[in-house]
């Protein structure tokens, strides 16, 4: 899955004494990645910063295909170096290779923590990276933050040969997709289903089963996608959340989302699934 660890990945946190030349280096400044401008945009080695003279923290991430990966961020006011841009990680999808994709999705969430945690969030203290794990500790109070991830469900329901799909108004034009949303304290993902479900558009459903999951950098959501049959309830869409929710036809789908998608891998497996069995 698009965004999730690549197999020839070797995660690691102690950084080596002496970085290789050829070190893969994931540069950040703010939440843009530093990379060579060309057709193919490629992230810098080490060799590149060096020359480029650009440091700033640094953390290890592990290796991949035996070459050490770093993240590093850089001060909000960097410069963009001849020949380099910075770019949102969103504009590289299917312009750099997925498994380095992936690899800044995960830079990207480590750099984002170690920008957001510099101050202790209980006691204001500066904080200083925890030896041995990938922490940050405040050396007054004693507080760790470890990088935060958060749980999202994803579910699509199922009645019949029909599935129901919504679309959020900040979703392309006339682009339906799969319900999802945020796990909130004290629930499993089933229990959020459920109440997103009902929340959403208003009906109750069961038969609840695991799909996949997707780590999704934005900023650093685990999305965990399932399928549901419909089990009651009249279709009523919370104006607030959702534009517009309906049952589609798996023979006639609106608009659905881009195919590296974890939403429209759901729904692909679904109609596949149905279609064979009737
Ligand atoms: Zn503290």
């Amino acid at each position: 899955m698009l965004l999730n660890t690549p197999p020839e990945f070797q995660p690691g946190i102690a950084c080596p004494a002496d970085l290789a030349s050829e070190t893969l280096c994931f540069v950040w400044r703010d939440d843009m990645v530093l990379v060579r401008a060309a057709a193919s945009p490629a992230m810098p080695t080490f060799a590149d910063l060096m020359r480029l003279g650009l440091d700033g923290a640094r953390h290890y991430l592990g290796r991949y295909h035996g070459i050490d990966c770093i993240t590093l961020r850089v001060p909000t006011d960097a410069p963009e170096p001849e020949g380099w841009q910075w770019r949102g990680l969103r504009s590289l999808f299917l312009q750099v290779p997925d498994p380095l994709l992936a690899l800044a999705g995960r830079a990207f969430q480590i750099a984002e923590w170690d920008r957001s945690h510099q101050f202790c969030g209980r006691c204001g203290t500066p904080t200083r990276d925890k030896a041995g794990e990938r922490g940050k500790e405040c050396p007054t109070c004693g507080h760790v933050v470890y990088p935060r991830v958060s749980p999202a469900m994803m579910v699509l329901v199922t009645r019949g040969r029909e599935l129901l799909l919504a679309r959020a108004s900040r979703f392309p034009s006339g682009m339906y997709s799969a319900l999802a949303g945020f796990v909130e304290p004290g629930e499993s993902i089933e229990d959020c289903i459920h109440r997103e479900v009902r929340e959403e558009v208003g009906v109750e459903v069961a038969n609840l089963q695991y799909f996949a999951s997707q780590s999704w950098a934005f900023p650093h959501s685990l999305m965990i996608a399932y399928t549901a049959e419909y089990a009651g309830g009249e279709m009523r869409p919370c104006e607030d959340e959702i534009a517009d929710a309906q049952w589609f036809s798996i023979d006639a789908l609106p608009r659905l989302p881009v195919p590296v998608s974890i939403a429209r891998k759901l729904i692909d497996a679904t109609v596949a699934r149905l279609t064979a069995s009737t």
